[in-house]
């Protein structure tokens, strides 16, 4: 086995599980008119848009809200 094939499986492994922490009560109060809410249908956390898992009960049933 080479060092590099061995590198760029671990690089690639990596990529799948990378996930951005959430903070909630983030407001984003500019330029669009629609807010969209990504929130845990279990438990309530806000989420961001690109998060398919809840970080606080591990649960994958995400609500999306669109305001006005
Ligand atoms: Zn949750």
């Amino acid at each position: 086995m080479s060092l590099s094939s061995l590198l760029s499986g671990l690089l690639s492994d990596s990529d799948q599980t990378t996930e951005s922490p959430v903070e909630t009560g983030a407001s984003e109060s500019d330029a669009a008119a629609t807010t969209v809410i990504h929130e845990c249908r279990n438990c309530g956390t806000n989420v961001s848009a690109e998060t398919t898992r809840c970080p606080a009960c591990d649960g994958d049933d995400i609500v999306t809200y669109s305001i006005d």
